[in-house]
């Protein structure tokens, strides 16, 4: 292969050291490709330097105040806690440069050529860096990710913060209004009315956290409202004034709100702006606005392939992870692989938390003539003694034919854990008796999932077209 592929520099150029085109790079690598990469800002991408792991930080920093609210009914006596915002945020800056330099060694240790630059396409096959090089590769990876959507450009536009910056605000602010109602918008509503600020999100839907189940959403925002969290739906915000460090969002029912940050979490675009793709032939996906691709990741030029974020299908780290291996194995590894997109589990890290796997309810109803639904809402053992006024969602969503189970959905403490677990079951086609079968766990909230004996709901569609 070598000899055949020598007139280009390298075999494999990767654009974009994310979650994918690392995993991409590396498992090229270990079959022999000469492999490089660019990353423009740091290595680790989105997920490791401005996503999933210092979110994760933020959730677990500020679930303490929960638990430090919670230990009183348990007979505990603690002084009056206190938190330091700089505190946090140079110890996660620490973490996220320790996981930097691990994901760069790694790509080093497997053989690639790690280059900190920007990256454009000239040609098919040839791409030039930011440092004026050119670089010639036998195949190409785009692999450049996603970035904030701040929508249209309302007047004072530039005063909003998106998640980007939200990781590392001097100070954490008194009051903060946050405009979304996806899963990043929810979960830094939560953490920071967790870390005690005041926290309001708009939202221009009827309720929050669209394309989840309509019991989850309804069951989260009446969570989060509980905990003190102002929600308004059906309105946006119009525009932002700023004076001193106050500002006041103006908003399209006519009220105005003052915070001293102004956050928009509203959507992220793929990074495909000023990639050269048009020089090269590369087609968009009219449909989202991403790098079109077929099931093997591969875009309308054939030696160009696109994975993760950059292709908007599923905006998740395992996902970008997953497209970049079966890329990787398919391309050099003499191994066909297509990855498979369905039943992918995904976590909402807003308190509570959200884990779901499978079909909601509504798009079981709409797939399937028969539908039976288990559903319980309990207190935790926990409130029991907390005086915490919280319940746990847990809902079933079964083909009423076949016994098949379609979706799990819960709401509360380690849901995405539980979810995890389940969606094995899931994926090898578990049945509700597979379920029955199984032993409880006690005691557990998870004991629930198996413990439902009785559907809370039958649906019966005669004339499904199935
Ligand atoms: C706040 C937040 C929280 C999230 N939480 C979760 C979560 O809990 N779970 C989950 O699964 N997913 C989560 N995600 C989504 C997840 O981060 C992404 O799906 C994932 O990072 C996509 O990986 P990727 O490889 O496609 O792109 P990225 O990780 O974004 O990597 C793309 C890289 O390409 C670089 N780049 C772009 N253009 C160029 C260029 N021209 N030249 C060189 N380099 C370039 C960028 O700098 C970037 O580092 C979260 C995202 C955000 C924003």
């Amino acid at each position: 292969m070598a000899e055949k592929l020598a007139e280009f520099d390298v075999d494999l150029f990767v654009i974009g050291g994310g979650s994918g085109g690392v995993r991409a790079a590396r498992i090229a690598a270990g079959y022999g490709a000469r492999v490089m990469i660019a990353e423009e800002y740091r290595m680790g991408g989105t997920c490791v330097i401005r996503g999933c792991v210092p979110k994760k930080l933020f959730v677990i920093g500020s679930h303490i105040r929960h638990e430090i609210d919670d230990a009183a009914g348990f007979g505990w006596t603690i002084p009056q806690a206190t938190f330091d915002w700089p505190t946090m945020i140079a110890n996660k800056d620490k973490e996220i440069a320790r996981l930097e330099g691990i994901y760069t060694t790694n790509a080093e240790k497997a053989g690639v050529r790690v280059v900190k630059a920007r990256a454009v396409i000239e040609d098919a096959h040839t791409i030039r860096l930011g440092n004026g090089e050119t670089v010639t590769a036998q195949t190409i990876l785009i692999a450049t990710g996603s970035a904030p959507n701040h929508g249209p450009a309302i007047p004072g536009i530039e005063h909003v913060i998106s998640s980007n910056e939200a990781f590392h605000l001097p100070e954490l602010p008194r009051r903060i209004v946050i405009q979304g109602g996806g899963y990043i918008a929810l979960e830094f509503a939560c953490i920071f009315a967790g870390f005690g600020s005041d926290v309001t999100v708009v939202y221009r839907g009827d309720n929050i956290l669209r394309g989840f189940d309509e019991d989850v959403r309804t069951h989260v925002r009446a969570e989060m409202e509980m905990a003190g969290i102002t929600i308004l739906t059906g309105c946006t915000i119009t525009g932002i004034d700023k004076r001193n460090n106050e500002y006041t969002s103006h908003l399209s029912n006519g009220s105005s709100i003052a915070s001293n940050q102004v956050m928009f979490a509203i959507g992220r675009h793929p990074n495909v702006t000023g990639l050269g793709l048009e020089k090269a032939g590369v087609a968009l996906n009219s449909r989202n606005g991403g790098v079109a691709v077929d099931n093997f990741s591969r875009t309308s030029v054939p030696n160009i392939y696109a994975i993760g974020d950059v292709t908007h299908r599923i905006n998740l780290t395992p996902v970008a992870i997953r497209e970049g291996h079966a890329f990787a194995d398919t391309v050099f590894g003499k191994r066909t692989v297509e990855v498979d997109h369905t039943n992918i589990p995904t976590a909402v890290f807003s308190q509570p938390e959200v884990g779901t796997v499978g079909l909601t309810e509504e798009a079981a109803r709409a797939k399937y003539s028969h539908v039976d639904i288990y559903k319980t809402a309990f207190r935790p053992i926990k409130s029991t003694m907390s005086g915490r006024d919280t319940r746990v969602l847990m809902k079933l969503v079964v083909d009423g034919r076949t016994d098949r189970m379609l979706g799990c959905h819960v709401v509360g403490d380690s849901a995405a854990e539980i979810i995890q677990a389940v969606a094995i079951a899931v994926k090898m086609k578990a049945t509700k008796a597979d379920f029955d079968a199984t032993f409880a766990l006690h005691p557990t909230a998870a004991e629930e999932l198996v413990t439902m004996r009785t559907p809370t709901a039958r649906h019966v569609r005669e004339a499904a077209a199935e």
